[in-house]
């Protein structure tokens, strides 16, 4: 008896209010994908400080557990919670109390940020699950190359390939744009080296940075990796120039481009598209 009447119920449902609790379930769907890439991102984060740290060093991203940078102290499961385990010791170890850098939140919540904010334009699939991959790396990138000014191989050159192999599934950029992409980012960034340092007498951008703009334009498709690298180096001179003449750094000091090439790549990721309109309805 219950069961015919919930039949006729359902039957009796206008299209309207169907069409709005088709809404409904699709906004809750929706929070619920953002909850959990937050938390996904927040977690991935946390490996990722582990590579930042290691990977220079050439050791194993995996043995041991995390451990205290000054006393060595193995960190229990619950003082590794993302951000929380930083907040709860007062950004201090458990064991010697030496501070823990603000850098390890920090690289957590921007994780965190980066897949709310992928998941929210992209939703969740194959593509998605693609740029991810690469936003980690670009993460790892960005961090390894301000501490060390090397832009590490173990990122990038299987970047390159997995960029490759993703527009084969996704078809997003095609194979054909992604493979022009490649050529397109190293080609940009050597032309720029040759002559940069054929003006300077000295070296501008390296290895590093060629195999990461080929990782970009993997991922990113041709038209995106001229994006990236304009952003890069628009930002980047600014940037610098204003160091400069505010003392922070001297004119000799190397800044370091593969932050800028990320940000660059993340920008355009996000906002590409739009900038490219903008800009051919400002030459017309
Ligand atoms: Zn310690």
């Amino acid at each position: 008896m219950n069961r015919e009447l919930s039949t006729v119920n359902v039957l009796q449902i206008d299209e309207p209010v169907l069409s709005l609790s088709k809404h409904h379930v699709e906004s809750v769907m929706r929070t619920e994908e953002a909850i959990f890439s937050v938390f996904l991102g927040l977690i991935v984060g946390s490996f990722l400080n582990v590579c930042i740290h290691r990977l220079p060093k050439g050791e194993s991203v995996v043995r041991p557990g995390s451990r205290c940078a000054s006393c060595g102290l193995s960190i229990r499961w619950y003082d590794n919670i993302p951000v929380l385990g930083f907040l709860l010791l007062g950004g201090r170890c458990r064991g010697c109390g030496g501070r823990i850098s603000w850098r390890y939140p920090t690289v957590e919540v921007l994780t965190g940020l980066l897949f709310l904010a992928t998941v929210l334009r992209f939703g969740l699939d194959a593509r998605s699950i693609f740029l991810l991959i690469f936003l980690c790396g670009l993460v790892v990138v960005t961090f390894i190359d301000l501490d060390h000014e090397i832009i590490p191989h173990a990122v990038t050159l299987p970047g390159i390939p997995l960029g490759l192999i993703a527009s084969l599934i996704t078809r997003d950029p095609s194979p054909r744009d992604a493979a022009a992409g490649t050529l397109v980012g190293a080609g940009l960034v050597y032309l720029i080296a040759v002559y940069a340092e054929a003006a300077f007498q000295r070296e501008s951008m390296g290895g590093g940075d060629i195999n990461l703009m080929a990782m970009i334009g993997a991922f990113l498709g041709w038209r995106q990796v001229f994006v990236s690298f304009f952003l890069a180096v628009a930002v980047g001179a600014c940037l610098s120039l204003l160091l400069i003449a505010t003392g922070v750094l001297s004119r000799k000091d190397r800044i370091p481009f593969g932050p800028f090439l990320a940000l660059g790549a993340v920008v355009a990721l996000f906002g590409g598209d739009g900038l490219i309109d903008w800009y051919w309805r400002l030459l017309r």
